[in-house]
């Protein structure tokens, strides 16, 4: 194949990865004899990697800074950049369907199709609310930094009422639906927003006057964690102040609040982090196969089973485990399929046989904000499962992220984007006030 062009759909967590590791090895300019026209798409201009969501929505993490820009990487990384949104896939004439490009109600950009040799779906994954009524409308999910930013905008609204004399309110109630990673890391960080937010002039605003609900309809929280951990993470909450309702579930969201069976819980701010899918329109997209929750079945060179030549990486893969259950939709699962994929083109370029994928699970970390870290480390070197706490795991946690900015960035420059981060936590604000 003379300069295969490969098609990589959403720059996050998986996408970006796979992009700047193909970009390096076969983009133009790159010194490779085996080259290819490597194209990635995203609906946004910037990648913030979206295990620190939860950090732009209490503020402790300025998006503004903390982006990374496409274009401004493609340039360094030898592949193209193009803005926009997928809506289609046709397999016949291997094209992908972008929207067109609208600004301000008027279009910039009419619907366009790219043509791919390879294409790689990596569109991430939306929170699942069941079609649970009212949830759509009143809850805020977590799903990109705009939505972040909104929680945070609107967070500060609330703050300002709080102590405004025309809404006397003694207290400012959030509910959290779901106690898995995000929500339990979300409720932590609050109570470290609000004790920041003290010293930069909210006026009594003291975390005895936060009232955080985390509701959970599993009889524990963090399900998908060892017990050991979640116990922990459940007593660190508790001394916090947050209420934590294990085998609750919540039927409905209204304005003011959530109901739980006949229990109506009274929230100015509803979060919904209860589970995710796939978005919609990759239900039957182009005939490929899914599974439940949307997700693209994938085989174990992660190539899609009804398309070899669409592969499908992250949250948006449906990636069976022998166990009968699929892979988890996590930033490490995206990571080592990211790795993985690009070898397989690679491979397949040169004519060479593609290699399967097995899940590693390393473990999981959960930041409570600078109350702790808790977690549990997987491997052969620490003989199985190990349970850490306390400033390894804050090491450990710190850790996934630098893995994923040395995959973009490499050594060196992460180091100098770690210092960077270190001196503007000196000379800036600790909290985004704005
Ligand atoms: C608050 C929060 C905390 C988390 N914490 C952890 C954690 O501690 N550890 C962990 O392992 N995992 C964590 N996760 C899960 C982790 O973020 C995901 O599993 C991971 O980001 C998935 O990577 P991905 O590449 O599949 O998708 P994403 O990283 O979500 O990237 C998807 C990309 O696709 C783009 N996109 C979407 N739709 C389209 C479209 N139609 N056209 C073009 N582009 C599109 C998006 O803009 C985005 O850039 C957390 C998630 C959240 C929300």
């Amino acid at each position: 194949m003379n300069c295969p062009r490969i098609v990589i759909i959403g720059g996050g967590a998986g996408g970006l990865e796979l992009a700047s590791r193909l970009g390096n090895k076969l983009g133009r300019n790159s010194g490779s004899n085996n080259r290819a026209h490597i194209t990635l798409v995203d609906k946004n201009h910037t990648h913030i990697w979206k295990p620190l969501l939860h950090e732009v929505a209490t503020g402790t993490l300025d998006v503004e800074i903390d982006q990374l820009s496409y274009r401004a990487h493609a340039a360094a990384h030898h592949f193209e950049f193009q803005l926009g949104s997928l809506t289609d896939i046709n397999r016949d004439q291997q094209q992908v369907i972008l929207a067109p490009i609208e600004d301000d109600g008027e279009e910039v950009l009419a619907s366009r199709a790219l043509e791919y040799d390879y294409l790689v779906l990596a569109i991430g994954s939306v929170s699942n609310h069941f079609n649970t009524p009212g949830v759509a409308e009143h809850c805020i999910f977590l799903d990109s930094p705009e939505q972040a930013q909104r929680f945070q905008h609107y967070l500060l609204m609330a703050y300002l009422k709080l102590n405004s004399p025309a809404h006397p309110k003694d207290k400012l109630n959030i509910a959290i639906v779901g106690a898995g990673a995000t929500g339990v890391e979300l409720a932590a960080e609050l109570y470290h927003a609000a004790a920041e937010l003290n010293l930069y002039g909210y006026a009594d605003l003291r975390q005895n006057r936060l009232n955080i609900q985390l509701i959970e309809a599993g009889p524990r929280i963090l399900p998908a964690l060892p017990e050991r951990i979640a116990l922990a993470a459940h007593k660190e909450l508790t001394k916090l102040g947050v209420t934590v309702r294990t085998s609750t579930k919540v039927t409905a969201a209204t304005k003011t609040g959530l109901l739980l069976d006949e229990q109506h819980v009274e929230a100015e701010l509803m979060v919904w982090a209860a589970g995710i899918k796939a978005p919609d329109f990759l239900k039957d997209i182009a005939g490929l196969e899914n599974n439940r929750i949307n997700q693209l079945v994938v085989n174990q060179q992660l190539q899609t089973t009804r398309d070899a030549k669409i592969y499908a990486i992250g949250d948006c893969a449906g990636c069976p485990l022998p166990d009968n259950k699929w892979v988890p939709p996590r930033a490490q699962s995206a990571h080592q399929m990211a790795s993985l994929v690009a070898k397989n083109i690679i491979a397949d370029i040169a004519g060479k046989p593609q290699k399967d994928y097995h899940y590693k699970d390393h473990g999981s970390l959960i930041s409570l904000s600078r109350f702790g870290t808790v977690g549990s480390l997987m491997g052969n070197l620490v003989g199985g499962a190990m349970m850490i706490e306390g400033r390894i795991a804050r090491l450990a946690y710190m850790s996934l992220y630098r893995m994923h900015q040395v995959a973009l960035h490499g050594w060196l420059r992460m180091i100098l984007i770690s210092l960077v981060a270190r001196i503007n936590r000196i000379v800036r604000p600790k909290l985004k006030l704005h």
